[in-house]
């Protein structure tokens, strides 16, 4: 037998005899997950000021409630939802009012923001939650939900009511817990899962109770063994019918439609929803929210950060106040190195290089990753080879290279008939390509203009 067959043969039959499953294409981006994966969850020091933007999800934006001065405690409603895909915002400290303004964000641009200046200790204002949530129904648990502004805290930041809120037209019969973390150098979930095990059980029977489902599964990367045997032995011991799912290290594993192919067999269609198919996933981050808002009245103020990478002195996991600069967390890690060269909200893969880090954390800020060696745009661009490597890396099967250019020469019309809105913005075609060419950031071009196009036309 030639090696090329047993090589193949090994591949194939490996991630059978693991247990393994996985997806299609993807890609295998070097791991840097032990600067930090040791590192157990601290309290990040509050800081003096905090600036909390009015959007912090995808949908309309929140009302202020509050104007300059006003006092405001820890948990209190600051910005109101807008209609029903919105998601209200709240005090993440207690203090007052400084402003109610335009501020700088992650994108580089400046957007409505209620900054608060910290006057001291906490000083809490609850939701009104069930006394007994075991009690309570899908309706009254998922008004707790909403209320509590929670999002999705894996990077989508989709308002969370919105997704548990189930159509007859419909039904949903799984329910998956995220737990892969594929980005190479997060670790928030992971310390979370380990740290935190039984309060994301917990928020996931809470999830499952709202959408009345009684398959559940959790998709965790095969990188997290003590995580995957932990949530094993509690799930054993707290009696609970939920399938730990150990899935194969592969980006973007942790994508909605990659985790449902992965472990239920099922594909979204092109421009669907994990609905579509009767699957509701939720990120382990989300569960913890979910658990905190029904059974302690919190809303989601603070969150779980992975702040590393090879540019800090001290990676750690933080638990941080929503609002809190970058350059507090960064600052509480030892500062950035001499090497550091670049800091990204988020990973690397799908987040946002950052020129000003005076920026605010916000809810779906699952990471803060300072590296020393520079990335994307910094590098000299060539010509496209044709070498398909970003076909064959795109775990949505579109034509990277295709949509990129016609983003580019602005054949709008055209990058949409050819899937442009189906691109998950994974990054795994930049990762690939060897002329450097920023084909996610022109796909993300041609996306916001695609919408407003079709947005103008329905007008
Ligand atoms: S085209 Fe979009 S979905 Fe496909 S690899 Fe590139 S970023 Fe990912
Ligand atoms: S990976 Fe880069 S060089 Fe290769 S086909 Fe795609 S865009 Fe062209």
């Amino acid at each position: 037998m030639t090696w090329f067959l047993r090589g193949f043969l090994f591949y194939g039959l490996s991630e059978e005899i693991l247990g393994l499953t996985t997806f299609k294409h993807g890609v295998h981006p070097e791991e840097h997950k032990a600067l930090s994966c040791d590192q157990a969850i601290e309290d990040l020091p509050l800081p003096d000021d905090v600036y909390i933007p009015l959007q912090q999800h995808i949908g309309r934006p929140c009302s202020p409630v509050v104007q300059k001065k006003d006092e405001v405690k820890t948990g209190q409603l600051i910005g109101k939802a807008e209609g029903f895909v919105s998601s209200p915002v709240h005090a993440s400290v207690t203090g007052s009012v400084k402003a109610v303004g335009l501020f700088l964000n992650s994108m580089g641009v400046r957007v409505p923001m209620i900054q608060i200046e910290r006057s001291g200790d906490d000083v809490w204002q609850l939701l009104d939650k069930p006394d007994d949530w075991q009690k309570a129904t899908p309706d009254e648990l998922g008004r707790v939900v909403f209320e509590a502004g929670i999002v999705g805290m894996g990077g989508a930041a989709f308002p969370s009511h919105v997704k548990l809120k189930v159509s007859p037209e419909k039904p949903i019969d799984a329910f998956i817990l995220n737990g892969c973390e594929c980005e190479p150098y997060l670790t928030c979930d992971h310390r979370m899962m380990l740290e935190r095990t039984d309060q994301v059980l917990l928020g996931m029977a809470i999830i499952m109770k709202i959408l009345d489902v009684k398959k559940g599964f959790i998709g965790v990367e095969n990188n997290k063994p003590d995580a995957i045997a932990l949530l094993n032995e509690r799930i054993k011991a707290c009696g609970y019918d939920y399938k730990v799912m150990p899935m194969k290290v592969k980006y973007p594993q942790g994508a909605e439609k990659m985790l449902i192919k992965a472990i239920l067999k099922r594909n979204v269609p092109a421009g669907g929803l994990p609905g579509d198919v009767g699957v509701i996933v939720h990120n382990v981050g989300t569960a913890v929210a979910v658990m905190e808002a029904v059974t302690e009245g919190k809303p989601l103020i603070s969150r779980v950060v992975a702040v590393t990478g090879d540019g800090l002195s001290s990676p750690k996991n933080l638990q941080v106040r929503i609002g809190t600069p970058l350059k507090h967390a960064i600052s509480f890690c030892g500062g950035l190195k001499d090497t550091a060269a670049q800091v990204f909200m988020g990973g690397p893969m799908m987040g946002f290089s950052q020129f000003d880090l005076s920026v605010p954390m916000v809810k779906a800020t699952s990471g803060v990753v300072c590296t020393s060696q520079v990335k994307e745009f910094s590098q000299v661009t060539y010509p496209c080879i044709r070498c398909n490597s970003c076909v064959s890396a795109c775990p949505v099967f579109l034509l990277p290279n295709r949509l990129s250019r016609l983003a580019e020469k602005a054949i709008f019309d055209e990058a949409e008939d050819f899937g442009i809105l189906n691109c998950i913005e994974c990054g795994s075609c930049v990762y690939v390509c060897p002329s450097h060419i920023p084909i996610l950031q022109w796909i993300r071009v041609g996306k916001f203009r695609v919408n407003e196009l079709k947005r103008k036309a329905a007008v």
